[in-house]
């Protein structure tokens, strides 16, 4: 049995593989899981007594998730005196899909944020993070549950790229100084962060966006930019998208343009409309049309404002599961941080973490298992058997720990 971490895998497990790129899925698979800092503590205790019963409900012994635990964040730091360990990296790579509670950003120089270091190290280019409304749950638009979308947030480039010079430094100044040779006026008292958007990571987002929409039925697929400012960047996203729809998908899809040229505005039985929308207007439109949108396919920062705005139309970043998806390796996790003050108190909505399990064990084709969650989810925020974040939002509903919330969850499987 491999060791990562000076830890030896579990001699129970079995290990997920891939064959013609679809994952085999063993009995027993060995899930790697972080913990997570600050309230992952809690969430996560509460998420794995909720996925075991569910397997177990589901699968009546037959299957089960043999859990590993792996380290980063601060728990990390203890042990090892490392915040992101090479053997945590390691395993996830090893045993290709993996869970992990929200981790704190250590503060001070020259540490990066640890999300975004596991997302690049692993090439987990695509962050998808569904939102929808559950029932019952307070939310500050009328009609929250005409939002449904799948975002799919490209997760690798852009101003995550990490390439930034800081105002007075020597690298600033020469870059300033660079751009004065090419006309560009930039302050001299500028710090300068750098933009790259390639075609690679553009078109394996698109791809996986453009395949989720045709796997699940869904009709339109919206490119969301800022291609009218940043042309070469945002822009070429948009233009590339567009290109690997029709090159990749053209059995499937039809574009806006295509739609009136040919189509006559009718939208023709059986295809997916690719469409696009400058990322502004887009946070106009999924106020005032929500339901007019179903998969969103955009670069990071604009995909990290939109999820976060997205979640909180429907009640909150409570219940906002996602996953970070590469070519070799899958990492879910809530979309929310460590939220410290809350933490090891007992009180926090685990909501976000059981959802991102049940995008694991669909991404698994555990599907019975997924929607047993779901369906618990559901019954349960219909029961109005909440924790605090649901509850003040909610009349009439009892206020309930995070571990009261799990178990209620379990007995409404
Ligand atoms: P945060 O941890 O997401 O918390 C902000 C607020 O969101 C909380 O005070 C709470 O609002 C609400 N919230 C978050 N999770 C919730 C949950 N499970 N249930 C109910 N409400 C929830 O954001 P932050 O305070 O800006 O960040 C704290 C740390 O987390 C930072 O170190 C940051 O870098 C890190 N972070 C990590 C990740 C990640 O690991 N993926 C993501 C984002 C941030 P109320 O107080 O109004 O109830």
């Amino acid at each position: 049995m491999p060791t990562f971490n000076g830890i030896p895998t579990p001699e129970d497990g079995g290990r997920i593989s891939v064959q013609n790129n679809k994952l085999v899925i063993p009995d027993n698979p060995t899930i790697p899981y972080i913990e997570g800092d600050g309230i992952g503590r809690d969430i996560w205790k509460a998420s794995q007594r909720v996925f075991d019963a569910a397997v177990e409900k589901a699968y009546g012994g037959k299957r089960r998730v043999v859990w590993y635990e792996v380290f980063a964040g601060e728990k990390a730091f203890n042990k090892f005196n490392e915040w992101l360990p090479k053997g945590t990296l390691d395993a996830i790579q090893h045993f290709i899909v993996a869970i992990k509670g929200p981790l704190t950003t250590p503060v001070g120089g020259g540490i990066r944020s640890l999300n975004v270091s596991l997302r690049q190290v692993l090439d987990l280019y695509a962050c998808v993070r569904p939102v929808r409304y559950f029932n019952g749950v307070g939310a500050p638009v009328k009609h929250p549950e005409k939002l449904d979308v799948v975002i799919f947030r490209e997760n690798t480039e852009d101003v995550y790229s990490g390439i930034e010079f800081q105002e007075g430094s020597d690298r600033a100044a020469k870059l300033i100084e660079f751009l004065k040779d090419y006309g560009y006026q930039v302050n001299q008292d500028s710090g300068i962060g750098i933009k790259p958007i390639s075609i690679t990571g553009t078109k394996n987002l698109v791809r996986r966006a453009i395949q989720y929409a045709v796997d699940h039925k869904k009709k339109v697929v919206t490119l969301v930019h800022k291609g009218n400012i940043m042309k070469y960047t945002e822009g070429a996203f948009r233009d590339w998208g567009y290109q690997l729809a029709k090159a990749e998908f053209r059995d499937h899809i039809v574009t806006e343009d295509e739609l009136w040229k040919d189509h006559n505005g009718q939208m023709p039985e059986g295809k997916i409309l690719i469409n696009d929308r400058i990322a502004d207007a887009m946070f106009q439109q999924l106020l005032l049309r929500p339901d007019e949108y179903q998969v969103i396919a955009t670069p990071n920062l604009n995909g990290d404002y939109l999820s976060d705005a997205c979640a909180a139309q429907v009640g909150g970043l409570g219940l906002a599961p996602g996953a970070n998806i590469g070519d070799a390796a899958a990492v879910f996790e809530a979309t929310h941080g460590t939220a410290p003050k809350y933490a090891d108190k007992d009180v926090i909505n685990p909501g976000s973490v059981m959802l991102s399990g049940v995008m694991m064990f669909e991404h698994m084709g555990w599907q019975e298992v997924a929607d047993m969650i779901t369906n618990a989810i559901v019954k349960t925020i219909e029961q109005k058997k909440v924790t605090y974040d649901l509850e003040r939002q909610m009349e009439g509903a009892t206020k309930v720990k995070t571990s009261e919330f799990a178990t209620a969850i379990i007995e409404n499987m």
